[in-house]
């Protein structure tokens, strides 16, 4: 008779991630340069009105990583 060695596996904690608050676990996030738009008045002509570029904190993308959770989307 003889015994199974089973050698004692600890379970490892998991670890625990909370979902990002700010991008809601999307990890990315309205740009607040443009709010969202992707373009920022970069000129105001009199005759033609405002003129619109595309803006530099997005890149047009309209949403920048997030800076809370650094475009993870979860907090560790
Ligand atoms: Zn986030
Ligand atoms: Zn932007």
């Amino acid at each position: 008779m003889w015994e199974l060695e089973r050698p004692y596996k600890k379970p490892k904690p998991e670890p625990i991630k909370r979902r990002c608050h700010r991008c809601h676990g999307s990890g990315r996030c309205n740009c607040q340069s443009c709010g969202g738009t992707g373009k920022v008045v970069t000129s105001r002509d009199v005759m033609k009105g405002p003129q619109w570029g595309r803006c530099t904190g997005c890149f047009g993308n309209k949403a920048r990583r997030c800076p809370n959770c650094g475009g993870d989307g979860f907090l560790q």
